[in-house]
């Protein structure tokens, strides 16, 4: 596969997030070394991948080694393409009450006869480290802690990272999808941007899009983003992630960006490959730590109500 250099014509900053996410992967690792030293055990992550599709192989071979070089403990459920719904739905009973395991991820796409929306809801909400499940929706959505979905959590943490306090910045963000649209839309809301959303049905979205200080793209179109599309300055994240076939069995990843364009209008710009695909593992880790550390805090408070009820039960008279 031939790679894209990415700072081949670049004027914009081009935005690191491979250096980025290792930088987190480490500091991820040396917190699960004090959470093993604080709780005896490593966090659990738990992946689960129906059938045989080789891109989510790939990705799932990534997020297992690289939560277990980050000292999380990690558990494969590879199961046949004819696995039925309930026998998916048994094994995320089994790991909803399996100690061992803060994280479960169910890679998608499942195969069409699984009912994606009901095997996410069958997952504990504490363990949902994909931050698909409604009641971790809700809570991103009403602003209260939550586990977030990975690649908008990625995006905000460059963004954060390249431009510091957001407040007050105008922030557009292209495609709507659960997974990253909307997601991203929230995170940006907390972070006090102004937000808008754009989509198939928008119109004039080269205007919409003109007025963003930080302009996020999750469509799935190839290079459908100009330089006519973006404001002088402006940071451009971009999510996308499509094969561009070149001929004679070569091929090669390019984003929903016109990088080489955009590149000369923009302040700073994520490539594609090495901008937010390798955030959105670092995150999946992140949000295992965090699931765990949550689940070993409630367990501690519920330990010292249960001390604290039995001493107020044995007090005499
Ligand atoms: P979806 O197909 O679920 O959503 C695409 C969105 O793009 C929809 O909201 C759709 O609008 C909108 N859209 C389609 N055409 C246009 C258009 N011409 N103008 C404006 N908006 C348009 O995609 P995902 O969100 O799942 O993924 C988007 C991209 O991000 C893909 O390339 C995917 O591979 C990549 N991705 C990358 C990840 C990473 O780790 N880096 C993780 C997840 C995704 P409407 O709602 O009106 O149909």
């Amino acid at each position: 596969m031939k790679e894209f250099n990415a700072q081949e014509q670049s004027s914009a900053t081009v935005i690191d997030g491979k250096a980025f996410a290792q930088k987190l992967r480490h500091e991820v690792g040396s917190q699960v070394a004090s959470f093993v030293g604080a709780h005896g055990r490593p966090p659990g992550l738990a992946v689960v991948l129906v059938g045989e599709d080789a891109a989510s192989q790939v990705y799932v071979r990534t997020k297992m080694r690289q939560a277990e070089e980050a000292g999380i403990a990690s558990f494969a459920h590879r199961l046949p393409a004819v696995t039925t719904e309930a026998e998916l739905l048994e094994l995320i009973v089994a790991l909803n009450a399996d100690e061992r395991v803060d994280g479960i991820l169910v890679q998608l796409p499942l195969p069409d006869h699984i009912d994606e929306g009901g095997v996410i809801e069958a997952i504990a909400a504490d363990k949902d480290v994909d931050g698909f499940h409604p009641r971790n929706v809700g809570r991103l959505a009403t602003g209260e802690s939550a586990l977030v979905p990975c690649t908008p959590l990625g995006c905000l943490l460059l963004l954060q990272d390249r431009l510091g306090d957001l407040t007050g910045l105008k922030a557009v963000i292209v495609g709507r999808s659960n997974i990253v649209g909307k997601p991203m839309a929230q995170l940006l809301l907390k972070a006090h941007c102004t937000v808008t959303m754009a989509h198939s049905r928008s119109r004039n979205l080269a205007d919409e899009c003109r007025q963003a200080d930080i302009l996020v793209v999750a469509v799935g179109r190839p290079g459908m983003i100009g330089s006519d599309h973006v404001k002088p300055g402006a940071t451009v994240i971009d999510v996308g992630i499509n094969r561009e076939e070149l001929g004679e069995g070569q091929s090669r990843l390019v984003g929903d960006v016109d990088f080489a364009a955009v590149a000369k209008v923009a302040g700073a710009i994520t490539p594609v490959p090495g901008g937010v695909g390798p955030m959105t593992v670092a995150c999946l880790l992140r949000n295992t730590l965090y699931a765990a550390q949550r689940r070993e805090s409630a367990r501690q408070k519920a330990s010292e109500l249960d001390v604290s009820t039995k001493g107020v039960a044995g007090e005499p008279g």
